[in-house]
């Protein structure tokens, strides 16, 4: 069933929490990332189309300077934001760099979905570099966000983007293999869920709390971007994205990961 949502999908949009990319050492890893850019790569000469919306720019920001580490100042966020956002798409520019393909930025608000003149123009860039053979690389624009007017996690942002584009799948690789009935770092008897076709159902059946070291959002964060796409008809799966070979293994449906099937999918899989 995995196996044939990817299948199906053409048009796939990726998103990588912050926790997905840092290696031990608390730094972006530089080898997960040549790793997501040579699975994308295998995608694209299979014609799947693929945006990655990545999470990292704090977390690179301090890497470049760690002495803001303990800056509380909304402003010292967003400066190393700012910093840390040039590191992490440098990352990413030299591991697709390594199959001849390029990547583009693009940095988006909460404001850019809901004007319509704006979200015409973001369109038309995502279809053109998608017919370049472009891989965009989406992330929310620290700079111009303070909290209150902030999208706030990448999970709600990926679904957003996912929507715009007019994507078949979201994927969502975070540190976890799916949603349980309550967090399973905190409760080892937490119950898998792999399939969710009921969002009000789910809400009942589960607790959430928690995230990773570098996560915003946690499992809710999650479950709002799975009821966005749903709503536009678009899957979402849910997986672990320091799984090897991830998007190879998820895409030959040899792995266990959680799926929310919006309505117009349960009886097609
Ligand atoms: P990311 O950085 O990938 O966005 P987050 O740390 O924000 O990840 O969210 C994933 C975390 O959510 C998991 O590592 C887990 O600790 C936590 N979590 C809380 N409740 C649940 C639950 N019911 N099922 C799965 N994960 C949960």
């Amino acid at each position: 069933m995995l196996k044939e949502l990817f299948q199906r999908s053409k048009k796939i949009v990726i998103k990588i929490g912050s926790n997905t990319l840092t290696g031990e050492d608390g730094f972006v890893s530089k080898n997960y990332l040549n790793e997501i850019a040579s699975q994308v790569n295998d995608e694209i000469k299979q014609g799947k189309r693929i945006l990655i919306v990545s999470s990292g720019a704090r977390v690179s920001g301090l890497s470049a300077i760690n002495k803001w580490a303990r800056k509380a100042d909304l402003h010292y966020k967003q400066a190393l934001c700012a910093i840390g956002q040039v590191e992490l798409m440098d990352s990413w520019r030299r591991a697709f760099a390594e199959h001849s393909v390029h990547v583009g930025q693009i940095l988006l608000t909460k404001d850019d979905f809901s004007d319509a003149y704006r979200t015409l123009n973001i369109r038309n860039t995502l279809f053109t570099l998608m017919d370049e053979g472009v891989v965009p690389i989406v992330n929310e624009n620290d700079t111009t966000c303070v909290e209150e007017i902030k999208i706030g996690d990448n999970d709600n942002l990926a679904a957003l983007t996912a929507i715009l584009w007019g994507a078949d799948l979201l994927v969502v690789l975070s540190d976890i293999v799916g949603v349980f009935n309550k967090n399973p770092k905190q409760h080892p008897d937490a119950e898998f869920i792999e399939t969710i076709e009921n969002f009000e159902e789910l809400q009942a059946k589960i607790q959430s709390s928690g995230t990773s070291d570098f996560g915003t959002g946690g499992i809710q964060t999650k479950i709002e971007a799975a009821k966005k796409v749903a709503a536009y008809g678009i899957p979402m799966v849910l997986a672990n994205g320091k799984m090897p070979l991830v998007l190879k293994t998820l895409s030959e449906g040899n792995a266990r990961a959680t799926r929310f099937l919006p309505a117009a999918f349960q009886s097609a899989l």
